[in-house]
């Protein structure tokens, strides 16, 4: 099934161990930053388009989140089928996804075979993050700087894909006391690759996003004892998942392709429908009956069963009482439910959780839970956490708390465009983007599943895709027209920004505070940051542009240049 790699990069003479050697003073096409799904996408249509690709790396694989959540239980929340390329058929129909939701070393396997399959490892420095980027008006093109684990290297791209990722820089919270702790730290987004032994361990879990709630009940069966660390509770709906048999894998396989174009002009990127009624004026059992398919379909989906759901609050209140009652049911005690159960935000506009018994791992004598709304973390102590009711002992302490998301990991850069502009300046008030890929003052760099693009709210496997694909034309628009500088024009910005925002604000997702407004981030401008208005409309408004001649760009020759 895989194709083996060619000769790997770190053999051939003068090669880095990490990939391919690097001269700043030959040029690029493009630099690709990250390889997870949208960088190695970008590695691939760039090299097939027969431009010059080089391709950085921060980890020491390929995968971008399925390399780095190596927690137990990680799994896709989008079914496995869906939430993988649909590029080429033939790797479709190669590569046999085993359960309906993946598991982490599945999805990563997924990825290492694409690495392999489409020769990408030979054009992709790993180990390698990008620290700086300079823009030169003069030869439009950038500089990065290449920080390696001997040192630096500086590499010159005409144009630079940032696939850095929205979920990729974790955060860990400043509690006091932290340093003093004399047991294990664990992080759900950089978990051991040999994994981590709890085995009848004290474990305390700080999280109760998708990371806590899918990674509770595996280490609640591996350790003695876990005591889960709650601020807020999430709504969270069964998987219902389970193995894929071979007859319904070859009906998968006869359907693929119609299941992926309608994906591909639906909301979210996955072939699912809403229910286009009114739920207020449907009859009762109806709407029940509606939530219960829902629900049974499993995961994310329950938070989409009526069109309107995040957009009428009484709608919504109709979902979330549905979800509240399924809830109480597999809880045994009722105080623990109250406690599990939120009441801060309308469902949905945190993203629902996906998990296989979270609840019901409550109801293990070995499992606690501290609402530390009542009752507050004081301080980390030498043996474990102590809140305002008493000390918690611990062996192991596992952070599952989140990510400085969308924005985090292009900030972190030290990014300076054209007339020294600075992303950090143009994007001090939250991303302001031209359709979520362009930044003003940065001519030649593009985000993928950026702020400002659909993104998190999608499959984001076909989001990556719709994006490179996008970005590959432009490429190959400039290469026939002898275009050396493609730079949004800051008035584009500024309306598809705006549209951005007002979309969002018709919705009740402005209600919750959640990572997508970066509310989870102290000091953090609170913008509602991915695209809400849907996968297949954005995917319409960027052709739209292309089709115009990439309208809201400033397309430029420079002299001397191609
Ligand atoms: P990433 O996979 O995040 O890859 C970005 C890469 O860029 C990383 O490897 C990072 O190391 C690298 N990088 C960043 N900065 C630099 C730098 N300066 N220099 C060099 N390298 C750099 N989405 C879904 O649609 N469905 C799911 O089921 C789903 N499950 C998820 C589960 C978890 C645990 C998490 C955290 C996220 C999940 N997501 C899911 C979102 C997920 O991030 C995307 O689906 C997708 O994998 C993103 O791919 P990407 O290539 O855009 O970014
Ligand atoms: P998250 O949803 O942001 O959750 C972080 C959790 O940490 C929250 O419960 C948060 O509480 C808590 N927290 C943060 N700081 C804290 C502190 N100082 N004290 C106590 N609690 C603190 O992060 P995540 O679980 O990693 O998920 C992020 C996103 O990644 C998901 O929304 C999803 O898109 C994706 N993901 C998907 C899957 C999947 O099912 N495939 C799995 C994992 C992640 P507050 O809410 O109170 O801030």
């Amino acid at each position: 099934m895989t194709s083996p790699p060619e000769a790997s990069a770190s053999s051939r003479p003068g090669a880095h161990p990490d990939g391919p050697a690097v001269d700043a003073a030959d040029r690029y096409d493009v630099l690709v930053v990250g390889a997870g799904f949208g960088g190695l996408y970008a590695l691939h249509r760039s090299r097939e388009a027969g431009l010059r690709t080089l391709g950085v790396e921060a980890g020491a694989d390929v995968g971008g989140t399925w390399y780095w959540n190596r927690y137990p239980g990680a799994r896709c929340d989008v079914e496995s089928i869906d939430y993988s390329y649909s590029f080429d058929p033939v790797l479709e129909k190669e590569w046999r996804w085993t359960e309906r939701y993946a598991t982490q070393p599945e999805i990563r396997s997924y990825a290492d075979h694409v690495a392999d399959r489409y020769a990408l490892r030979e054009h992709l420095r790993l180990n390698t993050r990008v620290t700086a980027l300079r823009y030169r008006s003069e030869s439009a093109d950038w500089t990065a700087t290449l920080a390696t684990g001997d040192g630096t290297d500086e590499v010159r791209a005409r144009f630079v894909v940032m696939a850095t990722g929205s979920l990729s820089i974790p955060l860990t919270p400043d509690l006091p006391g932290l340093a003093d702790f004399e047991g294990t730290v664990l992080y759900t987004a950089d978990w051991p690759e040999d994994g981590a032994d709890v085995d009848g361990q004290r474990v305390g879990i700080i999280g109760t996003g998708s990371s806590g709630i899918q990674s509770l009940p595996i280490l609640a069966e591996q350790a003695g004892q876990v005591t889960v660390f709650q601020r807020s509770p999430n709504y969270s709906v069964p998987a219902f998942n389970r193995q894929i048999p071979d007859d319904e894998w070859q009906q998968v396989l006869a359907g693929y392709r119609d299941r992926r174009a309608k994906s591909l002009y639906s909301g979210a990127g996955t072939p699912h429908d809403t229910v286009n009624d009114d739920a207020l004026t449907m009859y009762p059992a109806l709407v029940r009956a509606a939530l219960e398919s829902r629900w049974r379909d499993g995961g994310v989906l329950f938070g989409k069963t009526f069109y309107n759901q995040a957009l009428n609050q009484d709608v919504n209140d109709l979902a979330r009482r549905f979800a509240e009652e399924k809830i109480r049911l597999v809880i045994d005690d009722p105080a623990v439910a109250d406690d599990l159960i939120p009441t801060d935000h309308p469902l949905g506009t945190k993203r629902i959780c996906t998990d296989s018994g979270y609840f019901q791992a409550y109801n293990r004598d070995n499992v606690a839970l501290v609402n530390l709304r009542r009752d507050p973390i004081v301080t980390v102590t030498a043996g474990g956490i102590r809140t305002e009711s008493g000390d918690h002992p611990l062996d192991v302490l596992v952070f599952a708390t989140g990510f400085d998301a969308m924005t985090g990991a292009i900030m972190r850069i030290d990014i300076v465009g054209a007339d020294g502009v600075r992303v950090a300046d143009v994007w001090a008030d939250g991303p302001l983007t031209y359709l979520g890929m362009a930044i003003p003052g940065l001519p030649n760099l593009f985000a993928v599943n950026g702020p400002g693009s659909p993104s998190v709210l999608a499959n984001m496997v076909l989001s990556a895709e719709q994006q490179v694909e996008w970005l590959a034309d432009l490429f190959s628009y400039c290469g026939a027209h002898g275009i050396d500088e493609v730079a949004c024009r800051d008035d584009a910005a500024v309306t598809w920004t705006e549209h951005v925002d007002q979309v969002a604000s018709a919705t009740l997702f402005v209600r919750a505070n959640s990572w997508y407004l970066g509310s989870n981030v102290e000091g953090k401008k609170r913008v509602f940051m991915p695209y809400i208005g849907g996968f297949g409309n954005y995917r319409a408004r960027c052709d739209q542009v292309a089709a115009h001649d990439y309208e809201g760009f400033v397309l430029t020759r420079i002299a001397g240049q191609s």
